[in-house]
C-alpha cells in the first residue's frame, strides 16, 4: 500500500524516520509532500495513496475526491475539525486521531502560558505567582488532566468542568468538579481551554462568560480560536480592563487585539502546542502504527468518524 505523509507544516526528521520505518517493515511504500504551498500539490500527491498521515492540514471534501484509492486517514493529534468526516464516511474512508499522543506538550504550554501572564509577559514589573490561585479546566480530556495535576503540582486549585466525565473521577485527581461553566468562570483566576471545536462549543466562548471571571482574570485558549467568540471577547476586554487572553491560536482580530490591549493579551506567532520533538515522534508513531495495524487487520480502534 501507498501511505503518504503529507504535512505543510512537517514533523521533526526523527518523526518521520520512524514513520518511515514501521510503514516499510509492514511491507508499505511511503511517499511524503512537506511544506506545499498549494492545495493543487496535495490533490497530485492524494491521487494515487492508500492511506494518508496529516497534521493541522486541510482533507476537504475536494481533497477525499482526488484520492480514489484513499482507505484511511490518520490525523497526527488530537483535533480533527480539519478533516471531512462526513466526505470520508461516504466513501466509506476510516478516519482515526492519535489521541493522547502530544498532551504533555500541550498540558505543558498551558502552564507556561499562565506563568508567563502572570510575570507581565516577561517584561519588566511586577507580577504575579500561580501559586494558590484558582485554574478552571474546561474540558476534562487527556491534556485537561494533565494540566490539573501539573497545576496541583504548582500549588494551585484545580476546578473542571466536562459533562461526559464523572464527577468521582475529577475528586480522585483532587479536582473540584464545577456545577456548572458559570460557576467555574465566577472562581478561577485562570480558565484553561481544552474544548475540541464542534458545532457545539464553535463561538461559545463569548461575553456572558468572560464577565464573570474575578479581578485581573486569564483566559488560556490551547484549543481551537472557533471556539471563542472574537466579537465578545473584543467587548469583555474592553468593558473589563483587567481581564486577559493567551492563547497558542491567534483570533482572526489579533492585530486589532495586540494594538488594542497590549500586554492583557497575547498569542504565540504560530500554533505550538503540539511542537515539541516529543509529540512529533509520539504522534507520528502512532499514525503510522494505526494504518499498519489497520491494513493488517482491520482494526479501527480510534475511528472518529461514522461508519457508513
Ligand atoms: P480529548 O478528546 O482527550 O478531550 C476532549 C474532552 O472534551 C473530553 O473529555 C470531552 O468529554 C470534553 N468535551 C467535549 N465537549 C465538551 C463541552 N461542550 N464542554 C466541556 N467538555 C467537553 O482531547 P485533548 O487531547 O484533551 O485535546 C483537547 C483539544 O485541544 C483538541 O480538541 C484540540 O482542539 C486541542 N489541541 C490543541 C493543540 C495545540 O497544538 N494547541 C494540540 C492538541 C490538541
Amino acid at each position: 500500500m501507498k501511505i503518504l505523509v503529507a504535512t505543510e507544516k512537517p514533523f521533526a526528521a526523527a518523526a518521520v524516520n520512524g514513520i518511515r520505518e514501521i510503514c516499510t517493515a509492514a511491507g508499505h511504500e511511503v511517499a511524503l509532500l512537506e511544506k506545499y504551498t498549494a492545495k493543487e500539490q496535495l490533490l497530485e500527491a492524494v491521487a494515487d495513496a492508500d492511506a494518508l498521515i496529516v497534521r493541522s492540514d486541510k482533507v476537504s471534501p475536494e481533497v477525499i475526491d482526488a484520492a480514489k484509492r484513499l482507505k484511511i486517514v490518520v490525523r497526527a493529534g488530537a483535533g480533527y475539525d480539519n478533516i471531512s468526516l462526513d466526505a470520508c464516511t461516504a466513501r466509506e474512508i476510516v478516519v482515526m486521531n492519535t489521541p493522547g499522543q502530544n498532551s504533555n506538550a500541550v498540558a505543558e504550554l498551558a502552564v507556561a502560558m499562565m506563568i508567563f501572564m502572570s510575570r507581565n509577559c516577561f517584561t519588566p514589573g511586577t507580577g504575579s505567582e500561580i501559586k494558590g490561585k484558582t485554574v478552571g479546566i474546561q474540558a476534562y480530556g487527556n491534556v485537561g488532566r494533565l494540566v490539573a495535576a501539573k497545576a496541583i503540582a504548582l500549588g494551585m486549585e484545580v476546578m473542571a468542568y466536562d459533562p461526559f466525565v464523572p464527577a468521582e473521577k475529577m475528586k480522585e485527581d483532587g479536582v473540584t468538579p464545577a456545577e456548572s461553566l458559570e460557576q467555574m468562570y465566577s472562581r478561577c483566576n485562570f480558565i484553561s481551554l481544552h474544548i475540541p471545536a464542534t458545532p457545539e462549543t464553535r463561538g461559545s466562548i463569548g461575553y456572558d462568560l468572560l464577565s464573570l471571571l474575578p479581578a485581573g482574570g486569564c483566559l488560556v485558549n490551547t484549543a481551537r480560536k472557533e471556539v471563542i467568540n472574537e466579537a465578545e471577547l473584543e467587548k469583555a476586554l474592553t468593558d473589563r480592563t483587567d481581564i486577559r487572553y493567551v492563547t497558542d491560536i491567534a483570533a482572526d482580530c489579533q492585530a486589532e487585539l495586540n494594538e488594542k490591549f497590549g500586554k492583557r493579551v497575547f498569542a504565540t506567532p504560530k500554533k505550538m502546542g503540539a511542537e515539541t520533538a516529543e509529540a512529533n515522534i509520539n504522534a507520528g508513531l502512532a499514525a503510522a502504527r494505526q494504518i499498519t495495524e489497520y491494513f493488517a487487520s482491520g482494526c479501527t480502534r480510534f475511528q472518529v468518524n461514522a461508519k457508513k
